[in-house]
């Protein structure tokens, strides 16, 4: 009898043990990335070592926090510029280091959750990023600007590398511009720009979980009459009608110039499109074709000036 107890006790406890190694590790709930191959803060350090070995190169992408709309989540550029460069780097060996999430957008201060940084500080930080990735080897950073407001900027942090450092900085979508193909523009030109059909599109297909099309609406332009008065010239692409307009418009309240977003648009979708016209098969169309410019440039300056050299 005592043989037939020990026997069942034993059965039941390899049976509790089993049952106990089969149950999954617990796990954050809220955790659904995967581990993406050349994305900083997802590698180890001998990881990093390894890619040193075949590549010098690395993407710091500048982004913005800042209002898109009623529809986009404030993190809109900041994932748009990180998703690409996580899509660039799969194509070709290239590091991605993501530094900051927000950037310069002091006229979007009246929405709230925007943060704005001053472009002494962003250009101050990068700058002092690069000269880490520089001290691990990373020779040669491309500067993947995803917020309009940042443009000065980038061009200041490329500069500075470039003349203050042994490193060599180009900023990624200046660079990509002789590769990229279009894609075929859909309906007559318009004016469609923060927050629009293009910028959502991209958002759609890039983070679609994010986007909220049921509540996505365009106001119509409020722009002081001068500035109203050029748009046309602006859509047809005149040159310097985009130049004196953009020098003008989108500027924080504090200026005095009645350009902030929100004294051009009560949603802040700045745009004469339809907002809700955004798909994500135009956001795939148009990530793509940036992607695949931005790899044809990084594989010709591969080509032009080896991986190793001093
Ligand atoms: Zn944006």
């Amino acid at each position: 009898m005592l043989r037939v107890r020990v026997a069942v006790a034993l059965v039941l406890g390899v049976v509790w043990v089993s049952a106990a190694l089969a149950q999954p590790a617990p796990a954050n709930p809220l955790w659904h990335e995967q581990k993406i191959k050349n994305y900083l803060p997802h590698m180890t350090s001998p990881e990093v070592a390894d890619l040193l070995t075949r590549t010098d190169m690395v993407i710091l992408p500048v982004a913005s926090l800042e209002q898109h709309g009623l529809q986009g989540p404030i993190g809109t550029d900041f994932l748009s510029g990180l998703e690409r460069a996580k899509l660039i780097a799969q194509r070709t060996d290239v590091l991605v280091a993501p530094i900051l999430f927000p950037g310069n957008s002091p006229y979007h201060m009246a929405f709230p959750g925007t943060i704005t940084l001053p472009s002494e500080t962003i250009q101050l930080v990068y700058f002092q990023a690069a000269q880490s990735l520089l001290a691990h080897g990373f020779k040669r950073f491309l500067i993947l600007n995803s917020h309009a407001g940042n443009s000065a900027t980038v061009q200041y942090i490329v500069d500075r590398i470039n003349q203050e450092t042994a490193g060599i900085a180009v900023e990624l979508d200046d660079a990509a511009q002789p590769f990229l193909k279009r894609p075929p523009r859909q309906g007559p030109p318009a004016f469609d720009r923060h927050g629009g059909v293009s910028e959502t599109s991209r958002s759609l297909y890039l983070t679609p979980n994010l986007v909220n099309m049921s509540v996505a609406r365009t106001a119509p332009l409020t722009l002081r009459p001068h500035l109203e008065k050029i748009l046309p010239e602006v859509v047809a692409g005149d040159p310097t009608a985009t130049r004196v307009f953009l020098a003008e418009a989108l500027k924080a309240a504090s200026t005095g110039k009645g350009t902030s977003t929100k004294d051009m648009t009560e949603t802040g979708v700045w745009s004469a499109l339809d907002v809700k016209a955004a798909t994500a098969e135009r956001g795939r169309d148009e990530t793509e074709a940036s992607v695949n410019a931005a790899v044809a440039f990084i594989e010709r300056w591969k080509q032009l000036r080896p991986s190793g050299l001093k």
